[in-house]
C-alpha cells in the first residue's frame, strides 16, 4: 500500500515527546497523523470518532474494545505503544484480521527501575520522611533494610528479571515464581525459583510482574494475601485488575500487611475517595513506570516501525499472537 494515502492515528500521549524526530520521521512517511490533544487514554466512544478512515493506529492505554473498533473501516493494525495488550479485544482484531503489535522489553528496565523506587521508598518511608523534615520536624523514623530480606518476584519476564538482577546487589534472598522458569538467568544472579505458595509464605517483600488476563485476574486474593507473612509488603506495576482492591484494603488496614507501592489500579486513575490513596503505608503512583527517556524513545521507534511495517505489506517484527 501507498503510505502516503494512509492515515495514522496515535493516541500514546507521550509519544515523541523525548525525541522530536520520531513524529517528524512518522509525518514524513505516510499521508496525515492525527494526535490524542486530550492528554489522557481514551474510551470506546472518542476512539469511535476518530477510527473512521485510520488505516494505522500506535495505540496507549485506550480502551480498545470492539464496540470502538466497529467505527474503524480501514484499520489494518494496532500498534501498542508499550508491552500490556490487555486493554486490547484480541478476540475481535482477531476476527477482523488487524494485526496487534507490541514492543517487548522496550520499557523493562524503567519498570523494574521504579518497582525498586517503590520498594526502598516503603521500607525506608521516604515519603513521610520528606514531609516530615518540609514541616520542620525531626523524625526518627526507623526503617528496615532490603538486605538479609526475602524479595519475591511473581513473573519473570522481562521486568522481573531486570528487577532480579538490580536486587542480586543488595545481598537479599531473590525468590521467583513463572510458569516458564529461565533457570540459567536466574541463576547467574543468584535468584531461586519456587513455588507461588512458597514465595507468599517466604517473602518480606512481594513484587509483580506478570500480565493481565482472564486467567490472573484478581489474582491476589483473600487466599493469596493470607498466605503473605504477617507484616510483608506487595509491590504492583503491573495492571490494577491482578489485585483485588478491597482485600488488599482490608489487609492493610488490619495490620496483616505491612504496606503497598501501587502504580496501577482497577480504574486509572483512581476516584479520589478511594480508600487506599490514604493509607499512610501505602506509596500512589500515576502509571508511570514506563515514563523515562529510556522508555518512551524505545516504545516509540518499536511501535512506529512495526505500524508502518504493516502498512507497507511487511511482516512486523512484535506481532502479537
Ligand atoms: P513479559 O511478557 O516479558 O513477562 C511476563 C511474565 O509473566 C512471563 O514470563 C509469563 O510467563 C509470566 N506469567 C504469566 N502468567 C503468570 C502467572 N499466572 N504467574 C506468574 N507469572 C506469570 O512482560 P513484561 O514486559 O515483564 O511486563 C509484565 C507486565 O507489566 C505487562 O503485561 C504489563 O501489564 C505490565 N507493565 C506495566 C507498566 C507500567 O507502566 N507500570 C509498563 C510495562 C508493563
Amino acid at each position: 500500500m501507498d503510505l502516503k494515502s494512509c492515515q495514522v492515528l496515535v493516541t500514546a500521549t507521550s509519544f515523541g515527546k523525548n525525541d522530536p524526530t520520531l513524529r517528524a520521521y512518522l509525518e514524513s512517511q505516510v499521508g496525515e497523523v492525527i494526535y490524542n490533544r486530550t492528554g489522557k487514554p481514551l474510551n470506546p466512544a472518542q476512539l469511535a470518532d476518530l477510527l473512521p478512515g485510520i488505516d494505522g493506529f500506535i495505540a496507549g492505554l485506550d480502551s480498545i474494545t470492539a464496540e470502538a473498533l466497529q467505527a474503524a473501516d480501514r484499520l489494518q493494525v494496532i500498534s501498542r505503544y508499550g508491552v500490556g495488550v490487555d486493554n486490547v479485544d484480541l478476540e475481535y482484531t482477531r476476527k477482523e484480521n488487524i494485526i496487534v503489535t507490541n514492543t517487548p522489553g522496550s520499557n523493562s528496565v524503567s519498570v523494574a527501575e521504579l518497582a525498586l523506587g517503590l520498594m526502598l521508598a516503603l521500607i525506608r518511608q521516604i515519603p513521610q520522611a520528606v514531609q516530615a523534615t518540609r514541616a520542620g520536624e525531626w523524625p526518627r523514623i526507623n526503617g528496615l533494610t532490603l538486605e538479609g530480606k526475602t524479595v519475591g518476584i511473581v513473573g519473570f519476564g522481562s521486568i522481573g528479571m531486570q528487577l532480579g538482577r538490580r536486587l542480586s546487589g543488595f545481598n537479599c534472598r531473590i525468590l521467583a515464581y513463572d510458569p516458564f522458569p529461565d533457570l540459567p538467568y536466574a541463576s547467574e544472579f543468584g535468584i531461586h525459583f519456587a513455588t507461588l505458595d512458597e514465595v507468599l509464605h517466604q517473602s518480606d517483600i512481594i513484587s509483580l510482574h506478570l500480565p493481565l488476563s482472564s486467567s490472573t485476574q484478581g489474582l491476589v486474593n483473600e487466599n493469596f494475601l493470607n498466605q503473605m507473612k504477617p507484616g510483608a509488603m506487595l509491590i504492583n506495576t503491573a495492571r490494577g485488575d491482578i489485585v483485588d482492591e478491597t482485600t488488599l484494603l482490608n489487609a492493610l488496614q488490619s495490620g496483616h500487611l505491612g504496606g503497598a507501592g501501587l502504580d496501577v489500579f482497577c480504574q486509572q486513575p483512581p476516584d479520589p475517595s478511594n480508600p487506599l490513596l490514604s493509607l499512610p503505608n501505602v506509596l500512589v503512583t500515576p502509571h508511570m513506570g514506563a515514563h523515562t527517556d529510556g522508555a518512551t524513545n524505545a516504545m516509540g521507534w518499536m511501535s512506529l516501525r512495526d505500524c508502518l511495517a504493516v502498512l507497507r505489506g511487511e511482516a512486523p517484527q512484535f506481532r502479537v499472537r
